[in-house]
């Protein structure tokens, strides 16, 4: 696109909302990232990110540093709930690894890559209407106003965005609660790299090391919407939900400091048959949250970024490269969601009959036949 003037304010600083002002930043556009909260503090806990997002940061620039902060991940181990394994994945593609990592250090390695006097923190997005200049302005609950010529919203699952420009609230909740952590903590006879996920009934652990001796761990149980807990009374819970479960998850629970798990009532945005509207852009979980049963919420915010940048700088008009985005997003995008419910609803059963069908399916599934059905997520999304 010859008119890189264009402006973009981008709602949000989340990975989705970071990579996308990096890369048009990288292609000359104007960018100017408006995030709530007022420090970019640990959300989130720990990540695993698959080739597919890895390529595309690598692509960013970012190939050098990504490495000093993660881990590579050659296999993932998936487990019965004795602890034996039913499959092992090689996520790698070609020369492009799987990552582990610390979330926070990835969004602080996107923030070093942008200016600082690019990010707004504090700036919470209320209202977003047609200026008279035919451009956007932006309403901030701080009291601040600004205009810019097109707003990218990368402000989450629960976008209030997408709510009142889309007027598309719904969200799709599942039956089940998701939890994660940090913790300054190798069991004994973890080997560095090493990703593991126990499947039981209706509920699973999983476990990655994430470098500087410490590892990121989530778990999943059947729970409704309205069961939420306090802070402190989660690893009490953990600790009683898999006290029969195998070594070593007991002693990553025990060794988790308490008030540092999050809790995440697990849900999906359906994707939309538009991802812009009247000015404004809609951009990774804003546009598509899916549950996160195979790792790919993070790194399809990613691609959606990469995607958008590159429809922007090789086409002529803004409207033809956005619908082209959109065509190029929608269909991938609603098969990994698709995917990834109806691998969380496999792993979430409850009935010892279908949870023994389903370890047995995993267990005999030829490596190759694994490896082919997730090399079409896993792909990189660019080529050396
Ligand atoms: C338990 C769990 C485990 C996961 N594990 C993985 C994984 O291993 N790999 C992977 O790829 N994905 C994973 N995901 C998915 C991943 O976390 C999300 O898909 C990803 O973070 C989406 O990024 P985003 O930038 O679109 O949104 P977010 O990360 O939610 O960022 C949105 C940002 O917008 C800000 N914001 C919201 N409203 C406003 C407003 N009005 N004004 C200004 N700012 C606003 C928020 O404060 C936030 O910083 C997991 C998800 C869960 C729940």
């Amino acid at each position: 696109m010859q008119n890189t003037n264009l402006n973009f304010a981008i709602i949000g600083a989340g990975i989705g909302g970071l990579t996308v002002a990096l890369a048009l930043k990288q292609q000359g556009f104007g960018v100017a990232v408006y995030e709530r909260t007022s420090v970019m503090t640990e959300i989130g806990a720990g990540l695993l990110l698959s080739p597919n997002a890895v390529s595309i940061l690598d692509a960013l620039g970012l190939r050098e540093e990504l490495r000093t902060i993660s881990i590579e991940t050659p296999e993932w181990r998936v487990l019965n709930s004795n602890g034996a394994i039913l499959a092992k994945i090689h996520p790698q593609v070609g020369e492009v690894p799987g990552l582990s990592l610390r979330r926070s250090d990835l969004q602080q390695l996107l923030v070093r890559r942008l200016e600082p006097n690019l990010i707004h923190l504090d700036f919470e997005a209320i209202q977003i209407t047609p200026g008279k200049d035919g451009r956007r302005l932006i309403d901030f609950a701080n009291g601040e106003q600004v205009t810019h010529d097109w707003v990218i919203a990368a402000d989450g699952i629960h976008s209030q965005i997408r709510n009142s420009f889309f007027q598309e609230t719904v969200q799709r909740r599942s039956h089940y609660v998701g939890w994660r952590a940090m913790v300054d903590f190798i069991p004994k006879g973890w080997e560095n790299g090493m990703v593991t996920e126990t499947w039981g009934r209706g509920m699973r652990f999983g476990l990655a090391s994430t470098g500087s001796n410490r590892c990121y761990w989530y778990a999943s149980a059947n729970r409704g919407f309205d069961q939420a807990t306090k802070l402190e009374e989660r690893k009490p819970l953990l600790l009683q939900l898999f006290k029969e479960w195998h070594h070593p998850v007991k002693d990553v629970l025990s060794a988790t400091p308490h008030g540092q798990i999050l809790e995440t009532s697990i849900a999906e945005r359906p994707v939309p048959k538009h991802w812009h509207k009247n000015g404004v852009i809609l951009l990774g979980d804003a546009a598509h949250a899916m549950t996160p049963n195979l790792g790919q919420g993070a790194a399809m915010a990613v691609e959606d970024a990469w995607e958008l940048s590159e429809c922007l700088k090789n086409n002529p008009t803004i409207s033809r490269a956005l619908n082209l985005y959109e065509q190029h997003r929608r269909h991938r995008v609603q098969i990994v969601q698709w995917a990834s419910r109806w691998v969380g609803l496999a792993i979430q059963t409850e009935s010892p009959f279908l949870c023994a069908i389903r370890d047995n399916l995993v267990r005999i599934t030829p490596s190759f036949a694994t490896r082919a059905s997730l090399r079409w997520i896993f792909q990189p999304s660019v080529k050396d």
